[in-house]
């Protein structure tokens, strides 16, 4: 690395990056381009001399932006937002730059140590017990994804329960969620080695706001225990992926806990909004949980990927993770005086991820952070209102956070497919415009449409734009059904 050259690219990088952000709403925020076309735009093989940087960067503004989808356009509103900030950018090249594996205390102390520090102020910041502190038994680690998240504890619990019942009784575990829950748990079942016809997705409805029922729970694993399966995993989810749902916390802790299954509570989503005092609500009960995960990778200003999972008994984690090969081993590890963070992830390699969580924490601080939460509640709420006005329209579900379920209505009483396919049409209409980006879920039976407000740049004109949008597709769309 010589220091000069890096100095006069990464101007020049930093520059580029700039005119990106700048610029970013003159792009498509949903890439219109067809599968294979970058094959048809760069060699078949590497250049076998050195190229110039600005070579390649003209190559990224004209061949590989128009493949980009512009998940930080204040136009997307698609999935769930995936903050990136100026706090957040700097504390990624921060780490780029010292670029160390921190797989072990000893290999960069300060890398461990400002994770548990930083963990520890945002389970403060949300309130959480604790016990989920790194001064107890507890503590928090930071996993790439929600997904590898729910994988450890899941990984966890498992061993806890067969260290108990003997490593043969595998085949009946059963883990419990609902049939909104992300599809990361399935994947984390198939994973750890527990049956799918042991994985209980019990079934939600409108009745219950698409949430869990404690009863439910209750009945399944009384009719597991009798059939002689072992109950042992509870998958809540406080802001479900399709309509941001939240699962009753208190009831279903408790119910876990009598028959001592492991309570994970997954908050990925809406765990950010908790640091705001009147949505903390939201999470009450997470006392009952034996682990909570929240990502601060999508709507906590902090660039992709940083997944924060806090868990109570960290030792639950280590006997299922650990490893300890002669080439690891160091004074520290073997006297016990550290946390290895190898020991709480799937991968030995990590990265210096606090960094940019600290960054965000101190650059903007709690209360600037709140202020951003609740702005983006508000330009939901905003939205909200805009569908309640158009009779053409419906709210699909409950908005409790940034997210507005909606659909279109059907043109004919009670038409359930043509209104699925007038929506599924309004939906493709709306993303060829490349004004904006949306997603879908099904619920009910319904094809709903999702609007997503978290992406940091957005403002009310956005908000207001789209929705005159969609408005402009739906007539268009009616129109024609009519002729
Ligand atoms: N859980 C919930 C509630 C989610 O909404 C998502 C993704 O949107 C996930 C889990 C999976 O997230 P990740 O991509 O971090 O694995």
């Amino acid at each position: 690395m010589d220091a000069e050259q890096l100095r006069e690219c990464a101007h020049k990088m930093v520059d580029f990056i700039a005119d990106y952000y700048k610029n970013i709403e003159s792009f498509p925020v949903l890439s219109q381009v067809q599968p294979g076309y970058l094959r048809e735009l760069l060699p078949d093989s590497a250049p076998a001399c050195p190229e110039s940087l600005q070579a390649v960067l003209d190559d990224v503004q004209n061949k590989i932006l128009p493949g980009v989808t512009h998940w930080q356009s204040p136009e997307y509103f698609a999935y769930f937002p995936s903050n990136s900030s100026v706090a957040g950018f700097l504390g990624e090249m921060l780490s780029a730059a010292i670029n160390m594996v921190g797989f072990s205390w000893i290999t960069s102390p300060a890398a461990t140590e400002l994770e548990m520090i930083v963990l520890d102020w945002l389970a403060k910041a949300l309130k959480l017990p604790d016990e989920f502190l790194s001064t107890g038994k507890g503590g928090g680690v930071i996993q790439g994804t929600a997904s590898e998240a729910v994988l450890v504890v899941l990984l966890a619990a498992r061993d806890k329960v067969l260290r108990r019942v003997g490593k043969d009784a595998i085949g009946k575990l059963v883990a419990y969620s609902s049939d909104q829950t992300h599809s990361a748990l399935l994947k984390a079942c198939k994973i750890a080695g527990i049956h799918s016809e042991n994985c209980r997705v019990l079934k939600t409805d409108s009745s219950t706001e698409y949430s869990l029922s404690p009863e439910s729970l209750s009945e399944a694993i009384s009719q597991d225990i009798a059939s002689g399966l072992i109950p042992f995993f509870l998958c809540a989810t406080v802001g479900t992926t399709s309509s941001t749902a939240v699962d009753p916390l208190p009831a279903l802790g408790k119910i876990s806990n009598r028959n001592g299954l492991w309570f994970h509570v997954d908050a990925a989503y809406a765990g950010s909004a908790c640091i705001c005092p009147e949505f903390r609500h939201y999470i009450d009960g997470v006392e009952e949980a034996n682990s909570f995960n929240m990502n601060a990778h999508k709507w906590f200003l902090t660039n992709f990927d940083c997944s924060a999972l806090w868990v109570k008994d960290r030792s639950a984690l280590i006997q299922s993770l650990s490893t300890n090969p002669e080439f690891l081993q160091n004074k520290a590890s073997q006297g016990n005086m550290v946390v290895d963070y190898k020991d709480w992830q799937i991968p030995l390699g990590r990265r210096f991820r606090s960094l940019k969580l600290w960054m965000v924490l101190r650059l903007y601080g709690l209360e600037n952070l709140q202020a951003y939460i609740r702005n983006h509640v508000e330009l939901a709420r905003k939205f909200e209102e805009l569908v309640k006005l158009d009779p053409r329209f419906e709210v699909a579900a409950p908005r409790n956070f940034s997210l507005v379920c909606f659909r279109l209505l059907p043109t004919h009483q009670n038409n359930l497919e043509s209104a699925n396919t007038l929506n599924r049409e309004l939906l493709d209409a709306v993303n060829s415009t490349g004004k904006l980006f949306i997603s879908h879920t099904v619920l009910s039976d319904k094809y709903v449409l999702r609007f997503a407000v978290g992406a940091p740049l957005t403002e009310e004109r956005h908000v207001v734009a789209a929705w005159t949008t969609l408005q402009e597709k739906a007539s268009e769309l009616l129109r024609k059904s009519q002729e």
